[in-house]
């Protein structure tokens, strides 16, 4: 047996609303059956008096009247003190007693006047009182016993009257008003019972719906937390990548004019660095700052959003959004750069910009946000602590080298690189003293890349240091083979980026690889442009330690840049390279020539050896030895090539010199 066909039990309130809904209702039926009570009365008097006038008939009347006008006011009580809604069974009981009332008056019909006559009850009374109790029952439908007090008396009387006056038509009419009785009773039973249904379901559809907008509003609520937490960074509460990308494309589904939508992208320059040394902590508070002095500087229309790691967003909406991007992207990199306060500490980072603008500069969202990025990486190549507005020419320029990027690792990693070695040579005499490994790249799909470009890529990707090694592994092993070529004494030349002078990676790197390949340090020379001799303390330390392991140190591209003289003396550097921008031109330049004399006289007073780069005739070398030059490296003699082909060029090389020997000016 299971409980599930048992009628559900009705609780407490339910009880309580659906008593209300009856009391409601017998009220309402009330107010229209007391005058059509009041009115069959009149017209029953009326009839009786016609018949034959009896003042009894005027008391009954009155009495009638009078009952009626009591339950008037009791409706009306009710009514204004609100006891059917309070308090229904109250109403239900007072109101059954009014019922009664009027029950028990009609119920005196049957004994008025000439009603019971000749022929038995007078049929025309049986026919009102069985009328005015179905009426009073179809007016209290919703409530049985207000039907049946009010019923009974006026059936029973006359019941009981018609088997009192005993003819055989009296009593089938008793037996017809008993069996209407009946059905009356049964009636109003089915009638109440429906009403009650009828109100449980119409409290359970009121229910359900108020449960089902609960439901709702909890679900929408959940959805709005659910939402707030794909949407945002937990760290600096921005819109996150997601909302970012949603939004943008928002703004481009939005049909716009020109000058309605700029993008700004974001990147902290140094912030790595901080992160390493100082830890997270240091770095997750430089991002809440950073995301909170970014919020402070944009309007309620634009969106600040982290894309990820140091990476920032802003979109820009309304007219005017070129004017305003610019301007926020200038006060981004002012205020980014001002000193941020981590408990104790005070840090410094910096920001770089990147902005496009719609739609000449993407008219998708993922093209404006392309171009954004690749202007942002303009920026920093550029130097950092910039904005850079994007534009079409410097689109291909940063795929290429995205894709440069891209591939370095595993062009290192298979030894696609090359390294290739261009000569240094006596001017007198045509006496090979070195050379310089140069790097090349014969790339797949890009050609020959140039060194600049494979420099700054492993400088973005952190590889410097491979690619030094990759650079001095090669240089050790010419060192190796030079005495088998008779060169015991000439010198192998490394360039070195400026920025690897910090720490002593470089040192430890360059020692390990001389001693693995077995060559003394003193014949590996390490290029240095003047930048790096500038460069803080840290360099100078660095450069210390290459000197006192015997490495020879030479300063690149001498007179290009800005060196103290002073400084180079206390580096004890070892060769001057004169940058090839002096040789241009130098058979006609007075100019360059007093340069290139000056240059060298400088080199004599520090004794210091100076090589002249860029050399590419035979005109420029005799020039260059009248001046008093005493090396020079250039296409005169070679261009960079493979270390196999050396041997080649070498006996090529003193064949052209033994046949023709340089004049001697000096
Ligand atoms: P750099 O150190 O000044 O190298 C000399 C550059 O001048 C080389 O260009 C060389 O090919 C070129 N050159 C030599 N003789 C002549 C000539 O007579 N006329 C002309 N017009 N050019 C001549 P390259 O190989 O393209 O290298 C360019 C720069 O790339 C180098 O300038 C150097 O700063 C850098 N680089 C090259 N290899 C490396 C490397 O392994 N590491 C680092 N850090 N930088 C490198
Ligand atoms: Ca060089
Ligand atoms: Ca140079």
């Amino acid at each position: 047996m299971t409980h599930a066909s048992r009628p559900t039990p009705i609780d407490e309130p339910t009880r309580h609303q659906i008593l209300s809904a009856q009391a409601v209702s017998v009220l309402d039926g009330i107010v229209l059956t007391l005058p059509a009570s009041c009115f069959i009365a009149v017209t029953i008097v009326a009839v009786l008096w016609l018949d034959a006038p009896n003042t009894s008939v005027l008391y009954w009347l009155a009495a009638i009247f009078a009952v009626n006008l009591a339950r008037y006011i009791t409706v009306r009580v009710i009514r204004r003190q609100n006891i059917a809604i309070e308090r229904p069974k109250r109403a239900l009981r007072i109101l059954s007693l009014g019922a009664l009332a009027g029950g028990l008056t009609w119920a005196l019909t049957p004994f008025l006047g000439t009603v019971i006559g000749e022929g038995g009850l007078n049929p025309y009374v049986v026919f009102i009182i069985c009328g005015i109790c179905a009426g009073a029952m179809m007016q209290s439908a919703a409530h049985s016993q207000t039907t049946m007090m009010f019923a009974v008396p006026p059936i029973l009387a006359t019941f009981v009257t018609l088997l009192a006056i005993g003819t055989p038509s009296s009593l089938v009419i008793a037996a017809d008003t008993a069996l209407f009785g009946l059905v009356m009773f049964r009636t109003s039973q089915v009638n109440e019972r429906e009403f009650v249904r009828s109100q449980m379901d119409r409290l359970n559809a009121i229910a359900l719906a108020a449960s089902l907008s609960d439901a709702n509003a909890e679900i929408n609520q959940s959805n709005q937390q659910l939402s707030a937490l794909v949407n945002t960074d937990p760290l600096t509460g921005l819109a996150n990548r997601t909302l970012f990308n949603n939004r943008l494309r928002d703004a481009f589904a939005a049909s716009r004019s020109a000058d309605t939508l700029a993008l700004l992208t974001i990147d902290l320059d140094r912030f790595k660095a901080i992160n390493d040394t100082m830890g997270h902590g240091v770095g997750d508070a430089v991002l809440t700052e950073i995301a909170s002095r970014l919020t402070g500087l944009t309007g309620e229309k634009d969106m600040v959003a982290r894309l990820g790691g140091d990476e920032f967003a802003v979109i820009i909406e309304g007219t005017g959004a070129e004017a305003r991007a610019r301007l926020i992207g200038k006060e981004i990199i002012r205020i980014a750069g001002e000193p941020i306060v981590v408990g104790e500490r005070s840090v410094t980072v910096g920001a770089s910009a990147g902005l496009a603008l719609y739609p000449a500069h993407g008219e998708s969202a993922e093209a404006l946000f392309a171009s954004a990025d690749i202007a942002l990486y303009a920026a920093k190549a550029g130097g950092r602590r910039k904005l850079s507005l994007f534009n079409p020419l410097l689109k291909a320029r940063i795929e290429r080298q995205r894709l440069i990027e891209a591939t370095l690792a595993e062009a290192l990693e298979k030894q696609m690189l090359q390294v290739f070695f261009q000569p240094q040579v006596e001017l007198d005499g045509g006496r090979v003293t070195g050379f310089e490994a140069l790097l090349r790249w014969p790339h797949d799909t890009l050609g020959a890349v140039s060194p600049p470009d494979i420099v700054r890529a492993a400088q973005a990707l952190h590889m410097s240091t491979a690619l030094t090694a990759y650079v001095a592994t090669r240089a050790a092993r010419l060192l190796q083979a030079l005495p088998g070529y008779g060169l015991p004494d000439a010198a192998v030349a490394i360039n070195v980026s400026p920025r690897e002078f910090s720490g002593d990676t470089l040192s430890r790197l360059l020692i390990d690889i001389t001693q693995q390949h077995d060559v003394p340090p003193s014949r590996m020379e390490i290029e240095i442009t003047e930048e790096a001799t500038l460069d803080t303390e840290a360099a100078g330390a660095e450069l210390a330690r290459l000197e006192a392991a015997g490495f020879r140190l030479a300063v690149d591209d001498f007179g290009m840049g800005h060196s103290s003289l002073a400084y180079i003396v206390s580096l004890h550097i070892d060769r001057l390279k004169i940058d090839r921008s002096f040789v241009r031109g130098i058979e006609t330049s007075r100019q360059n020539q007093t340069l290139i004399s000056a240059l060298i006289g400088i080199g004599k007073a520090l004794s210091i050896d100076i090589v002249v780069e860029g050399v590419e005739n035979e005109a420029e070398a005799r020039m260059l030895q009248s001046l008093g030059c005493r090396q020079a490296q250039g296409y005169h003699y070679a261009r960079p090539m493979d270390a196999a082909d050396i041997p080649g060029w070498l006996a090529q090389h003193a064949e052209r010199f033994a046949r023709q020997p340089a004049t001697d000016v000096t």
